[in-house]
């Protein structure tokens, strides 16, 4: 049966595979498995029995990738140790040396890294471009070309990309197309259903919702995902089975939690605008129809005394990430947007006064009455 996204979100178990039928999936806490005879170890290999060895393969990390692929409406998925090996592995089953990379210039910072330096060095090359700008990134399309790269939502702007046009440029010069959905989750945003081949996830973040595990998923494409999923296994970058199994317990929640942090987000949007000493609020005015996320930017005006205000927080953390059940607040200057270029940071609007918050579960009243006293605390 056809059931809807939160239905599907909190039955994404693995079916049980022995006799003993616990209702949550068992952590499979193994480096590998074991075979009674040499037949029933050929027979892996004939790909009658799926695991042999940890690293390239376990049912908790499969569990994962194939949750996450399910609902992004993707045919298949991998799960990897981090947000930023999903993208490697994603990179690499599409790129190679002498190939060219077309990313978006106000991407995830370890993203831009990951693209300006360390592939570089492996002779995969990168033009970064401001992808609002469709015949910017036209233009900056090569015969080498392999991979336009970018984010549904991204950080700490908020920018909401256009995929469905970014998408059409791809086609038409059949290019590869891979988005970091972290922002969004799959709650709010489905990018494989629109015609993205790859979608990649930071399940640190949204999926894994609790701050406790750090995971990546890549779901796209049969093909791609399987040339993936050969990357990860070879570079060692597979993900340990208990944090797989975190992050399928966190992913449950996912429905319930992006719901009510999406409203309070909007909530406290609302009261910030209003804040003569907030000079700018950076929230989207829509991602979609459940809403518009649960990270919102502010940059305070020139009289808040930005030391103070973060030291004036009361119960809301400093903490540099986002997307955990509590409200936090981040400094993109001091540290996401650190390594940028000077030149970047000015041009994309990262300056001092500049805060992003993740808003959590809490009560809305509570997180604006917090908020609120800071920024008087500031002046
Ligand atoms: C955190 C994050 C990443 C990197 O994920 P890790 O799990 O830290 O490796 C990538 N993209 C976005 C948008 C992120 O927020």
């Amino acid at each position: 049966m056809d059931v809807s996204f939160d239905t599907k979100v909190v039955h994404n178990s693995l079916k049980n595979t022995n006799s003993i039928h616990s209702k949550t999936t068992p952590i499979y806490q193994t480096t590998a498995f074991t075979f009674s005879s040499l037949e029933e170890l050929e027979g892996f290999y004939q790909g009658k029995s799926p695991y042999l060895y940890s690293r390239t393969g376990n049912p908790n990390t499969d569990e994962l990738g194939q949750a996450v692929a399910a609902l992004e409406g993707a045919p298949a998925g991998v799960a990897t140790s981090s947000g930023l090996s999903a993208i490697l592995a994603g990179i690499l089953s599409v790129a190679k040396a002498g190939d060219h990379v077309v990313a978006a210039e106000d991407l995830y910072g370890g993203t831009y890294h990951l693209l300006k330096e360390e592939l570089k060095q492996f002779g995969i090359e990168t033009t970064f471009v401001p992808f609002e700008n469709s015949a910017q990134v036209k233009n900056a399309i090569q015969k080498n070309t392999t991979l336009l790269y970018t984010e549904t939502v991204t950080n700490p702007f908020l920018r909401v990309e256009n995929i469905g046009k970014l998408v059409e440029i791809a086609k038409e010069k059949s290019i590869i197309t891979m988005v970091d959905n972290t922002f969004a989750s799959p709650y709010l945003k489905q990018p494989y259903l629109e015609g993205v081949n790859l979608v990649v996830h930071s399940a640190t973040k949204y999926l894994g919702g609790h701050s406790d595990v750090t995971a990546g998923v890549l779901v796209g494409h049969t093909d791609i995902v399987k040339k993936a999923r050969e990357k990860v296994v070879n570079l060692g970058a597979n993900l340990s089975p208990f944090e797989a199994w975190l992050a399928c317990r966190g992913l449950k929640t996912l429905a319930l939690r992006m719901e009510r942090q999406a409203l309070n987000a909007k909530e406290l949007a609302h009261a910030l605008n209003a804040n003569p000493s907030v000079k700018k609020v950076y929230y989207p005015e829509y991602v979609s129809e459940k809403g518009n996320g649960a990270i919102v930017t502010i940059e305070l005006g020139e009289n808040c005394d930005i030391s103070r205000f973060f030291s004036s927080l009361g119960w809301v953390k400093i903490v540099p990430t986002l997307a955990g059940v509590e409200t936090t607040v981040s400094y993109p200057l001091g540290t996401s947007h650190r390594a940028l270029p000077p030149e970047l940071q000015d041009k994309i609007g990262i300056n001092k006064q500049v805060v992003r918050i993740s808003i959590g579960i809490e009560s809305a009243s509570d997180i604006i009455k917090q908020f609120e006293q800071a920024i008087q605390a500031s002046l």
